[in-house]
């Protein structure tokens, strides 16, 4: 995408300008200044609230505070490791020196990034005239030589359609892709043995409609191998157009902030958001371990506290970050007090589908990262063990489908 809004802050503001409240009669602007008042008022005695209720809900098994690390428990014998392949310095159309971009990874306990100027979009040159095309990634990586930050060399094809943009990463040398022909940059990108993925298919001024569609040129690129995955997650927007294309042409499934502006600023790091990732189930945690994963197409994005990805991979990391803590009755009832506690980064939103009811609330689950939740479930008579089993509301492995846990619980 290239930056052609403001940051997400700054339409909010807009959208208040715009409403001119010039227009509006004074006794109507003092209604409103009244009401603005109440609101504040009401905000901070329900966010005091709110705020003792969710403390109380956590009860013990809180185990992280308020670090925003982006951390997945490993799975089947593989690093999951967090990754964002797409974002800008002022060596394109970013705000920022490239080491922002590393630092902000460090902040978030990122395991890699790519900094993936466009090659076709320079609107700084004039003020950063620069000959080589790798010296955001050269800053980049000296930036983070102290830590263990895995920094990749990418670029940005920033064509119009039918190609469309796409990041190449793994690349040895960004200035060969530099091209007349966007088939050349494919082709170059395919020769220093590039992963290359479609960027954004579902981006607005490519795609009025917000609809991802692929041209016979991109079907081309694929059956090629010069494009073998597809970001179903781009910054603030999500693509189920984008996941059917990555499902039906076996496409890796890529999540990435496209971040141009600052993480914290664009994602409310601040208020509990988290930038979109790319999380890599990776044998080995190396550049090529990322390489191998990303082909064998072993991904799930993680979005707006969302999983997206195939079941095979989903259903081990929901296996991985919950379990039974405890299964208790109390006293001498049948209501079974049970704790399922969550150990990932991702909040959890569960919808019952067992045969038992619960005590304390309706069907749905809400388990935050790092919390341990309390059910309270109606079993009938006492019984020794039971299944319990929710679709996983917050876990998309097709348009509209959730994968289905089962949890076996012993009392
Ligand atoms: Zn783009
Ligand atoms: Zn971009």
């Amino acid at each position: 995408m290239l930056q052609l809004k403001p940051p997400l802050i700054m339409n909010t503001s807009n959208n208040q300008i715009g409403r001119s409240p010039l227009s509006f009669p004074l006794d109507f602007k003092l209604f409103r200044y009244l009401r603005i008042v109440f609101i504040m008022v009401a905000s901070l005695i329900l966010g005091t609230t709110v705020a003792s209720t969710t403390v109380a809900s956590a009860q013990e098994g809180h185990s992280h505070g308020t670090s925003r690390a982006i951390e997945f428990p490993d799975v089947n014998g593989f690093f999951s490791l967090t990754c964002d392949f797409h974002m800008h310095s002022v060596f394109s159309d970013g705000d920022v020196w490239p080491n922002i971009r590393v630092q902000e990874a460090l902040k978030d306990n990122l395991d890699c990034i790519a900094v993936t100027e466009h090659l076709e979009y320079l609107p700084h040159k004039a003020d950063i005239p620069f000959p080589d095309r790798n010296r955001a990634f050269d800053l980049a990586v000296s930036s983070a030589a102290k830590s263990e930050l895995i920094v990749i060399r990418g670029s940005e094809i920033t064509r119009s359609l039918p190609f469309g943009h796409a990041n190449t990463i793994f690349i040895t040398d960004a200035n060969p892709l530099v091209t007349e022909n966007a088939v050349d940059a494919y082709a170059e990108a395919q020769r220093q043995g590039g992963f290359t993925f479609m960027n954004h298919p579902n981006w607005t001024s490519q795609r009025k409609d917000g609809v991802a569609r692929l041209e016979e040129m991109n079907l081309t690129l694929i059956g090629n191998g010069q494009v073998q995955g597809i970001e179903v997650v781009n910054d603030i927007t999500y693509s189920d157009e984008a996941l059917e294309i990555a499902l039906a042409h076996n496409l890796t499934i890529i999540g990435t902030s496209d971040i141009h502006g600052l993480v914290d600023w664009q994602y409310d790091v601040p208020g509990g958001g988290h930038r979109p990732v790319t999380i890599v189930f990776a044998k080995e945690r190396t550049q090529e371990g990322i390489r191998e994963a990303l082909v064998a197409r072993r991904t799930v994005a993680w979005f707006k506290s969302t999983l997206i990805g195939r079941e095979e991979h989903v259903m081990p990391l929901i296996e991985a970050s919950l379990s039974i803590k405890s299964a208790a009755y109390q006293g001498d009832t049948s209501i079974l007090h049970v704790q399922i506690e969550n150990t990932s980064e991702s909040e959890f939103t569960l919808s019952n589908t067992s045969i038992y009811r619960f005590h304390d609330r309706a069907d749905i689950v809400v388990i935050p990262a790092h919390h341990t939740v309390e059910v309270l479930v109606k079993t009938g008579p006492r019984i020794p063990d039971l299944e319990l089993s929710f679709d996983v509301l917050n876990v998309v492995t097709a348009p509209g489908q959730h994968p289905n846990y089962k949890m076996k619980v012993t009392i």
